[in-house]
């Protein structure tokens, strides 16, 4: 086999066989295929595309090049939710404990964030004690005893992946449709769920801008769940406007609480249960209704067993930024943009997310909104709140936030949350 030949063929919009897939994903992980070459094959798939079949076999090597993980010892059926990254996005603090509440296990393997998105292991890590590493011995007692984890990627998890993302991440080849998707479901695959919900974001502050594509992203993926046995479904989510009130990592620990204790922003738990009905429809527990669970307590006793299991205390006061500084609405209305995009590069900004994989992230810092789009609003009245422990990012983080906000002086509807279902 040549790297050469394998470059070409796709390069001309020929499709590469069986081997040849097998063969590069292998060689790569192992090594053995320098970085240009492999550039120039995965800049050939970003104009070429591959076919449901290549893709199939693309991303059951990139799971063949560590282990599928086997939960078929549980007595509870699996299900897990990715998504593909928002602003404001906390879901999974809520929907990992919630389903267990119902009787599923989730055994959720999640990331750090990157960029303007947050990412669920950089909100956990906020909870004092919490640790995101369990081997897979541990991952299955803590399945069996409070049903869910919140899991870090361990080695072993499709490290293809690894390599593979970090190369197209400095080669502008991260928006591929096949390549984000095989490698969104190649981790998932490998993690072990039974099913699986998708929660595509689509808008300003979203991985993907334009509803058409993340339409294609959504099918793409449905369609690699199903070849793997997988049951998926993916519903397309607005990510104009950020999710619920809060951007930053303690803030967003505080809030996805506030809804498991049955209260919390409206967009927050409507997004919250329909992901959460999507996800007990596909492992036949829909006789249960999520909602009551969030308002009786058993959510939030799933939460505390969820975080205790991982060596979290969940009764710990979690940490506070040293400043905050408030910014007002500009005019009397309706708040009519709230910029998804502005509001988490101010947060990124602030100090809440990471420009590069190794950098530190601040537990404290972030963006709160004291009001939403369609929220009425008084000139002057705060309606920002920029949560600090460093005066020097402070400038950075307004400049983003220019232009981010408009009133208007007659009524406007919150954008709907669903935009769209793919099964
Ligand atoms: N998230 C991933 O895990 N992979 C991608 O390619 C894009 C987003």
């Amino acid at each position: 086999m040549n790297v050469i030949d394998v470059i070409i063929t796709k390069r001309d919009g020929g499709r590469l066989s069986d081997e040849q897939i097998d063969w590069f994903i292998q060689r790569y992980t192992a090594g053995d295929i320098p970085d240009e070459q492999a550039s120039a094959l995965l800049m050939a798939i970003l104009f070429r595309g591959l076919d449901p079949a290549e893709l199939a076999r693309w991303t059951a090597q990139m799971i063949a090049t560590g282990s599928r993980a086997d939960l078929s010892g549980l007595a509870k059926p699996t299900v897990d939710k990715h998504s593909t990254g928002g602003v404001g996005d906390k879901i999974s603090l809520i929907v990992c404990p919630l389903l267990a509440a119902c009787g599923a296990a989730v055994p959720q393997t999640a990331g750090r964030g990157l960029g303007h998105t947050g990412g669920t292991l950089d909100k956990m890590e906020t909870i004092p004690g919490w640790r995101s590493t369990l081997d897979p011995d541990e991952v299955m007692r803590v399945l069996a005893d409070s049903g869910a984890v919140i899991n870090a990627a361990g080695p072993d998890l499709a490290p293809a992946d690894r390599k593979l993302y970090a190369l197209r991440d400095i080669t502008g080849t991260v928006e591929s449709i096949p390549l984000i998707a095989s490698s969104i479901m190649s981790k998932k695959i490998a993690e072990g769920t039974g099913a699986l919900v998708l929660d595509v974001k689509v808008g300003s502050g979203a991985f993907m801008k334009d509803e058409a594509r993340a339409h294609e992203l959504a099918e793409t993926m449905v369609g690699l769940g199903a070849a793997h046995g997988v049951r998926t479904v993916a519903l397309l989510t607005q990510m104009d406007v950020p999710l619920g009130r809060t951007a930053g990592n303690a803030l967003e620990v505080v809030e996805a609480v506030e809804v498991l204790a049955g209260g919390g922003p409206s967009d927050v738990v409507e997004l919250s249960l329909a992901l959460a009905r999507e996800m007990l429809d596909l492992v036949g527990l829909d006789r249960v209704d999520p909602v009551d669970l969030l308002h009786d307590g058993r959510a939030m006793d799933a939460w505390h067993a969820l975080v205790r299991a991982q060596g979290g205390d969940p009764t710990a006061e979690l940490p506070h930024a040293r400043e905050v500084e408030v910014v007002t609405a500009p005019a009397t209305g309706t708040l009519s943009r709230l910029d998804a995009m502005a509001v988490g590069v101010a947060a990124w900004r602030l100090g809440a997310g990471r420009a590069r994989k190794e950098d530190a992230v601040s537990p404290v810092a972030g963006v709160t909104w004291h009001a939403t789009v369609g929220d009425a609003v008084t000139e002057g009245q705060p309606l920002l709140s920029l949560h600090l422990d460093d005066p020097a990012k402070l400038p950075e983080a307004l400049d983003a936030l220019e232009g981010a906000v408009e009133v208007s002086s007659t009524p406007v509807a919150p954008p709907p949350m669903v935009l769209g279902r793919i099964d």
